[in-house]
């Protein structure tokens, strides 16, 4: 029996997930075909990439660069489309098998759900669509019969630990954390932090916004409301430990005390690969993991008076509702304004406190009153800056 190739789009080509996935796309001819292609702003390389991978269509979401893109592309039979809706549209072509949302923050709800509503299964690289609106898109997902692979390293661990253990259910789950640039520190030390110190990552490569989400321990609380949705569990079932090599990628204990966990070296390449050939393992030839090279693992407890986004993560996802779309808005808004040299470090975690304190509480949101909720946060925090 021949296979038939997977047809993929990926949304967020041009940054550190996209450009990864297109490598492991490249190595693997035989299993996937690039469909669709988007990005926002870098025209040249989206060019680069559709020359090579000959995708179906792009999407060159600013709309200035869409003469350049459609003017490079056209004479070779790539459809260029420009703006916000063409990337809510194009995922609904019927040729696309995954959809890999690999777009950074709030911007990926959108593609997301119209993503989901024409069936299509999603490799999730994009945590803050499920911290916004994880009960939307977990009940869209059942609707529509559609499968989230995770990309996210620590939840794509979480899911291959799962696998055959489907009616087995979990006692808890271990999130680990490097720590960041910043472990160790106490908040004194943390007050005067610049933005190069943050952006740089000991065991990671990544995009700037996940990176300073890293340094200041947001990604990690995002992760946990991210692995909430993505595994049906509760506040006390999720623990984080600090686990500074990045090696064990994170861990399920089941009713048997039983702890099963995943490990490898860090290369977001792994979990890109798993989720677009789930549930096949295919082989390729990055560096292998080997326990001497770390003859010493270690763990830690994370420190939530240091690192307060974490409590304030925790705290969002207990209260439900609209927080943590409101965490998410603010802390979009605050990591911009740290990246410009605007705020110092600590300011991040009282202005997204602020603002979870005002912004309106809504409890059982529909997607109007999440939009609503994003935007009236962005204007509030950017008044707290
Ligand atoms: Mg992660």
């Amino acid at each position: 029996m021949i296979k038939k190739k997977k047809h993929i789009a990926i949304l967020g080509s041009t940054g550190s997930i996209g450009t990864q996935a297109l490598e492991v796309i490249e190595a693997h001819p035989d299993q996937f075909v690039v469909e669709v292609l988007t990005a926002n702003n870098n025209s040249s390389l989206l060019i680069k990439q559709a020359k090579k991978h000959k995708p179906n269509a792009v999407v060159i979401k600013n709309t200035k660069k869409y003469k350049e893109v459609d003017g490079a592309l056209f004479h070779l039979g790539v459809k260029v489309f420009s703006g916000e809706k063409s990337l809510e549209e194009v995922v609904e072509n019927k040729n696309i098998d995954i959809v890999l949302t690999a777009l950074v923050g709030y911007s990926g709800l959108k593609p997301t759900i119209k993503a989901i509503m024409s069936g299509k299964n999603i490799a999730l690289a994009n945590k803050e669509t499920l911290v916004v609106a994880g009960d939307l898109i977990t009940n869209l997902c059942q609707e529509y019969g559609v499968s989230i692979y995770p990309v996210d390293s620590e939840h794509s661990a979480i899911f291959q630990c799962l696998v055959g253990e489907h009616f087995n259910p979990i006692e808890k789950v271990y999130l680990t954390a490097s720590g960041g640039p910043f472990r160790g520190k106490n908040k004194q030390d943390l007050l005067r932090v610049t933005k190069k110190q943050a952006l740089n990552h000991p065991n990671w490569e990544m995009g700037s916004k996940i990176t300073i989400d890293s340094a200041s321990m947001m990604n990690k609380g995002l992760e946990v409301i991210e692995a909430k949705w993505l595994f049906g569990l509760k506040k006390e079932q999720i623990e984080i430990v600090v686990h500074p090599q990045s090696v064990v990628h994170s861990a399920v204990q089941f009713t048997d005390g039983s702890v099963i966990a995943q490990l490898g070296i860090p290369d977001m390449k792994i979990p890109i690969q798993y989720a677009l050939g789930f549930p096949e393992r295919l082989e390729n030839n990055f560096k292998r993991f080997s326990f001497l090279d770390y003859p010493e693992l270690s763990f830690e407890k994370p420190c939530f008076k240091t690192f307060r986004n974490l409590a304030l993560a925790y705290y969002a996802m207990e209260k439900g509702g609209n927080a943590p779309c409101v965490l998410n808005a603010a802390n979009e808004i605050v990591v911009d304004a740290f990246l410009k040299e605007k705020i110092g470090f600590l300011s991040m975690s009282d202005i997204i406190e602020n603002c979870i304190e005002k912004i309106t509480f809504v409890k059982n949101p529909k997607l109007e009153d999440y939009i609503e909720s994003d935007q009236e946060t962005r204007i509030l925090a950017n008044e707290l800056l």
